[in-house]
Parts: C-alpha cells; sequence; structure tokens
C-alpha cells in the first residue's frame, strides 16, 4: 500500500505513523525517546526508515516541531526542548535522505491544522485554536488558510501582553498570558497562595500540578476555584483580542487545562463576554474542547502534507 508518514517532535518523545492515503487510522505507528546514544536528527531519521516499512511507497512526510520554524523553507530557528535544534534545515535534510516531498509545521499550528481538517473545526473557515497546557499556544485559520507570518512565526497566542506589571514570562518578557494562565502559571500561583497560609486542600501537598488543582476545585476547594477562574478570565480576555482581529466562528481549546471544567469556562466566557467592542463577534460563536487529544499534531501534519502533495 502507499501512504503517507507523519511524525510528532516533542522535547520528550518522537512518534511516527504511517498512513494510507485516505484515512486517519494508521498502519503502524512507533514511539521512541527524543534523546538517546545518536542525535535526534538520527533518532527522527531511523524511526521514520523503521515505519516506512509498512508502506509500498512513501508518498510524502509531514511532521511537526516543538519550536521557531519557518515552514515555508523547512528552517528551524530554534527547539528550546531539542538538543542541538538551532538553525537546522529540517526539511532539506529529510528531503535529502527520503526523495519525496517533507512539509514541516509548528507544534501549535500542526495541532490547529489537524483539528481543522479532522476534529472540533471541521466545516469552518475561521478558526482560533489555543492549546493551554505547560505553555500557551496556538493557531489560527482565517479564510481557510492556516496563518504563517512573514517568518513563519505567526500567532503566538500565549506571548501577548495581558498585564504589563504580572509576572515574569518563560519567554523573558513581563505579563503575557502564558505567566498567568498556563498549567505552570496556575500551579506556580496556587504554591505562592500556599505559601501565604491560604486554606485548601492542596495545603497538604508541597508543589499541586495543574491536574491537582482542577480536581480540587471539583472537590469544592475554594483556592483551587479561584486559580481556575483566574486563569480563565485571562484567556478570555486575550481570546477577545483575538476576536478582534480574525473574527472567527469558532474558538478550539486544547491541552490539558482545557479539561478544567466549569471553574476555568465560566469566567472565560464572561471575560470573553465583557471585553468585546460588538455581541456582533459573539453571534454564532462556537467555544468547544479539541477533540483530537494528542494526536492533533500528528493528524496536522498528515494533512499538510496530503494538501501539498495532490
Ligand atoms: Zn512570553
Amino acid at each position: 500500500m502507499d501512504g503517507f508518514l507523519a511524525a510528532d517532535i516533542g522535547g520528550t518523545h518522537i512518534r511516527v505513523a504511517a498512513y494510507p492515503t485516505d484515512a486517519i487510522k494508521p498502519i503502524l505507528h512507533k514511539r521512541i525517546a527524543t534523546r538517546g546514544e545518536n542525535t535526534p536528527t538520527e533518532r527522527l531519521i531511523d524511526l521514520l526508515v523503521e515505519v516506512s516499512g509498512s508502506l509500498d511507497h512513501v508518498l510524502g512526510i509531514g511532521a511537526d516541531v516543538p519550536g521557531y520554524i519557518d515552514p515555508r523553507i523547512g528552517l528551524i530557528y530554534t527547539a528550546p526542548n531539542i538538543p542541538g535544534w538551532r538553525n537546522l534545515p529540517l526539511q532539506a535534510i529529510l528531503h535529502e535522505r527520503f526523495r519525496v516531498p517533507v512539509a514541516l509545521g509548528n507544534d501549535a499550528n500542526m495541532a490547529a491544522y489537524g483539528e481543522w481538517e479532522f476534529g472540533a473545526g471541521r466545516g469552518h473557515q475561521d478558526i482560533i485554536y489555543m492549546t493551554i497546557s505547560t505553555g500557551i499556544g496556538g493557531g489560527v485559520i482565517s479564510d481557510n488558510k492556516l496563518v504563517l507570518g512573514h517568518h513563519g512565526l505567526a500567532t503566538e497566542m500565549g506571548h501577548v501582553t495581558v498585564w504589563p506589571e504580572g509576572p515574569m514570562c518563560s519567554c523573558g518578557h513581563r505579563g503575557h498570558l502564558e505567566a498567568l494562565a498556563s498549567g505552570t502559571a496556575i500551579a506556580r500561583w496556587v504554591s505562592e497562595q500556599l505559601a501565604l497560609n491560604s486554606p485548601s486542600i492542596l495545603s497538604s501537598s508541597p508543589k499541586p500540578t495543574a491536574r491537582d488543582i482542577s480536581q480540587a476545585a471539583e472537590k469544592g476547594d475554594a483556592l483551587a476555584q479561584e486559580a481556575l477562574g483566574r486563569a480563565g478570565k485571562f484567556i478570555g480576555q486575550a481570546l477577545a483580542n483575538y476576536l478582534h482581529i480574525f473574527n472567527s466562528s469558532i474558538i478550539i481549546l486544547g491541552g490539558g487545562v482545557s479539561h478544567s471544567g466549569p471553574y476555568l469556562m465560566d469566567p472565560l466566557r464572561s471575560a470573553l463576554e465583557r471585553n468585546v467592542i460588538s455581541p456582533a463577534y459573539l453571534d454564532g460563536l462556537q467555544i468547544k474542547i479539541a477533540e483530537l487529544g494528542d494526536d492533533a499534531g500528528l493528524l496536522g501534519s498528515l494533512a499538510l502534507i496530503r494538501s501539498q502533495s495532490t
């Protein structure tokens, strides 16, 4: 059978799957650690070779990369979690090795693409996708096209200022959404409150995670509920700004924190309603949780390489 290879490259694991030309159920799917005795690039190539054995002919390769990347020229500027990946012409390297079309994308962009093609965004022409986990990332489909920008660096949704005097972000700037509403930021805020002796069922756990906080909120813990509400408010505020720019018909929320339920979602919706400059932005607007889970990036990479091979 002929088909495509898709790779999902993360800081911990590299996953590669082989797909037929017209379905999204993989023929073969394998996962290895990103770090090992050889370089991540060699490990990726070895895994692609191994999984390609399940296909008669490889028609193309799609891959998502966790970092700053220009997909048009296939160049990775930096990928902080992948050792040695700086100014790496990965597209050229893979093309040289496999002699088939290769398409690359930023991981959050590819997740947006996957949700658009196969998940919660099917049928929409204008999509805002935001993933909220350790960090905050995203992707935008505008008029049926993935927004890339001049160097492919567009829609870094976590790195917008929502509180100029706020806490420092992982990028070194202050008051970004990621520093206030990511899973890491939620956990940090709760730890700070616990250090001030705020009463909470979490006070017995030394370092509560965003998941612990979400579970505590469900059990009625006021501090945990406040933490999620605070994050939801900042996310809603940022989403109102994005709606003003893109006027999308659907907002798709992915990542672990998106499953925090009403304690996050109700303040998010209220902040969105409060901050839009016209109720017309909300008319028919859908807000949905992402459907593809961990496979969004893999399926987005598949959709991208298929779209470029037809
Ligand atoms: Zn930032």
